[in-house]
């Protein structure tokens, strides 16, 4: 009847992408019994998939740049800076909440405890990378010193150990000097050297500080700002106007995408090993979105959560399928905005900030992957290396780029600061990764509703008194 096709009509994006993701997999199931394919032939079967990731990651620099600029300097300086607060206590939080959530769960499961060692790939790699290089490193990336430049690399400290220089054997040490050495234990020789910085992806915290600053100041600029916010706000309409023009091609990518995943697949076996571990991480997941986040959602804003969480379906199932909290970023701003009604003043700061800095899933997973191979390695932590773990865990997340497999990289901070040797779980991480970069998008929209409604007394005078208009590009 007319329900169903006025329930069709406004939902046939997201059921075309949910058909998408069963047809993926049949066709990859399918591909898998019956074709022999060469690996050549496999790459080119993900191609499809290949450029909607080209498309999504194509309208992030403009969207980025524009919300930001132009969701800042529609707020005056004083309620953009409650609002900015909020968000901030807001990301801290749920992040902290997801830490120790995977702390106790992965102490209850012991997925780790008696379990086949031998199975995991070890690399037991020296250390490249300390807390203290990444937060450096997190500093010194918000101020970008080539904004252009900033589009597309960031930087990292490199370190390397240096050898403890041994005194040669035929030269006399004299005897102060062996009072010094007894002194100082062994372990404090060791010492690193920074022999630089790399490259590695696109440096969004920089470009989100300065778009901040910018904003801010054009703002206050009266009448000839106005001529700068207009430009960006006309370059958001246009972006989102994009965005809608991809979300139609999405089904088609999506398909693709996942059949070549299941193709690709060389070793079910893996999941069956590593089941514990898998089901702790996940569990984890589930407990947060299912139950915290919507329960914190609830407590502020008195609103059915699971109407909002339904409302964002289709970018949940994006962040599903393609692993990156930047790229879904233009599909989340569209659910947030479009179906759960939430301020453009609001989407346009809280999410792109927090698609860099909050990652309640990648948080959740660090805390649980560290403790996993503590177990694996039967080694005892104690408090205080609980503590460690939650704080780094929190500033590996915070330190992660909102793209595929990063939170395995950033692992290497949480393992270092406990002394445990850097096992990285590739084959693992895949399906990890999907399910925690859902869990960062899901924490992204709440954390808009929740400053919404927090900030309805300044919202609503501001629209008493401000003469900029946001405009609706739908
Ligand atoms: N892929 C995740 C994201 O984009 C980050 C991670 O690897 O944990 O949110």
């Amino acid at each position: 009847g007319p329900d169903v096709r006025r329930f069709l009509r406004r939902n046939w994006l997201l059921l075309s992408t949910v058909l998408s993701v069963v047809l993926g997999i049949g066709l990859g199931l399918l591909v898998r019994q019956y074709g022999s394919l060469s690996q050549l032939h496999k790459y080119y079967f993900g191609f499809p998939g290949e450029i909607l990731m080209r498309m999504l990651k194509m309208v992030i620099l403009p969207l980025v740049i524009s919300s930001m600029i132009t969701g800042v300097a529609a707020l005056d300086s004083e309620v953009s800076g409650r609002i900015g607060l909020r968000a901030v206590v807001y990301y801290f939080s749920t992040t902290i909440i997801a830490v120790i959530l995977g702390i106790v769960l992965v102490m209850a499961i012991k997925p780790g405890v008696s379990h086949e060692a031998d199975n995991l790939d070890r690399t037991g790699s020296t250390p490249d990378v300390t807390t203290v290089d990444a937060m450096l490193d997190l500093l010194r990336n918000m101020f970008a010193e080539n904004l252009v430049q900033a589009c597309f690399q960031q930087f990292k400290t490199k370190r390397e150990e240096i050898e403890p220089s041994k005194p040669a054997a035929n030269t006399e040490v004299p005897p102060s000097v062996t009072v010094m050495t007894t002194l100082v234990p062994e372990n404090i020789t060791k010492d690193y050297k920074i022999v630089g910085l790399y490259s590695d992806g696109v440096n969004v915290l920089g470009l989100i500080v300065f778009c901040l600053v910018f904003g801010l100041v054009i703002g206050q600029m009266g009448e000839r700002g106005r001529i700068l916010i207009e430009f960006f706000d006309a370059l958001n309409e246009a972006t989102m106007k994009i965005v809608h023009i991809i979300m139609c091609y999405m089904p088609i990518g999506i398909l693709f995408l996942i059949a070549a995943k299941i193709i690709e697949v060389e070793d079910w076996d893996i999941f069956r090993k590593l089941g514990l571990y898998m089901v702790t991480v996940l569990s984890g997941l589930a407990i947060h979105s299912i139950i915290f986040l919507p329960l914190i959602y609830f407590v502020f804003v008195r609103k059915n959560p699971f109407t909002f969480f339904l409302g964002m379906a289709q970018a949940l199932l994006t962040a599903l399928m393609i692993s990156s909290s930047s790229a879904t970023l233009p599909v989340t701003f569209r659910c947030a905005e479009e179906n759960n009604m939430i301020d453009k003043r609001i989407t346009r700061f809280v999410l792109p900030v927090g698609a860099t800095i909050n990652m309640d899933g990648t948080a959740l997973y660090e805390a649980v992957a560290a403790i996993f191979i503590a177990q694996l390695n039967n080694y005892v932590l104690d408090v205080g290396q609980i503590i460690t773990i939650s704080i780094t865990a929190t500033a590996a997340s915070i330190g992660a780029a909102g793209v595929p497999n990063a939170g395995m990289v950033t692992m290497v901070i949480v393992l270092t600061a406990l002394g445990l040797p850097a096992m990285p779980f590739l084959f693992l991480d895949d399906i990890c990764d999907r399910f925690r970069t859902m869990v960062n998008v899901l924490g992204d929209a709440f954390g808009a509703g929740i400053v919404q409604k927090l900030s309805k007394k300044e919202l609503e005078r501001m629209d008493l008194t401000s003469d900029v208009d946001v405009v609706n590009p739908f």
